[in-house]
């Protein structure tokens, strides 16, 4: 997928100015920048929920999986009951599966309340893969966790996506996150912002790792 020539405004302010990006198949693409710089803005344009004022989606995909920073799971269903709501069709076995890769096999009957801030957003992890979703986006998924789950929980996300090893575009503000995760980073700053560096990594991320 390519992105080019991307700009939006928000009435008078311009957020995004000429963002020209690729994400690539089955790479974890992460976009690092600072708070309020327009990082939601343009996940929400790769996912085709917003429409640039300017520029063009080259092959766009059409199945996205989208995790948000908090979780929005129902809470009157089981993390069984929300995953299997997204895609009625797949197989209760497939989902089973899903909730085995995630970690959840002794949770799948309880309820959202039930289930710790890591747990809920491997739930979401989960239902976000339940979608068949060709390109999985993820906004801050971790930003409401301490900082020890959310290496854990990055730890978890390295094991899916290489079991199911599909695309990810991960948006963080965290360094840490975005040095341990992708392959491809990109680092947005300015008002309006901008493509500032990208930097391709090739070391497998399951070699990376943080010295205490
Ligand atoms: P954060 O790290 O806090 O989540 P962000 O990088 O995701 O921030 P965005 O949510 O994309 O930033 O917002 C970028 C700018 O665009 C902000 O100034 C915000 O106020 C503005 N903005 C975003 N969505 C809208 C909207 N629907 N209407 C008006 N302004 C908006
Ligand atoms: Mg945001």
């Amino acid at each position: 997928m390519r992105l080019e020539g991307i700009y939006k405004s928000f009435g008078e302010e311009e957020v995004l100015h000429d963002i020209n990006i690729s994400i690539n198949d089955k790479e974890i693409t992460c976009i690092l920048g600072p708070s309020g710089c327009g990082k939601s803005t343009l996940l929400n344009i790769i996912a085709g929920i917003i429409k640039p004022d300017k520029g063009t989606i080259k092959e766009s995909k059409k199945k996205v999986g989208y995790v948000f920073q908090e979780d929005r799971l129902l809470p009157w269903k089981t993390v069984f009951e929300n995953i299997k709501l997204v895609n009625k069709k797949a197989s209760d076995k497939s989902i089973r599966d899903l909730i085995r890769i995630v970690g959840l096999e002794d949770s799948q009957k309880k309820y959202p309340a039930q289930l710790s801030g890591g747990m809920r957003q491997r739930c979401s992890i989960a239902r976000a893969y339940n979608f068949q979703s060709e390109i999985l986006l993820m906004d801050e998924p971790f930003k409401s966790l301490d900082y020890d789950l959310r290496i854990s929980m990055v730890k978890c996300l390295i094991d899916i996506w290489c079991k199911l090893n599909n695309s990810i575009v991960f948006v963080t503000h965290e360094i840490d996150e975005a040095v341990l995760l992708g392959n491809k980073i990109i680092v947005l700053s300015g008002n309006p912002c901008r493509v500032d560096t990208v930097v391709n990594v090739s070391m497998p991320q399951q070699e990376r790792r943080i010295d205490d």
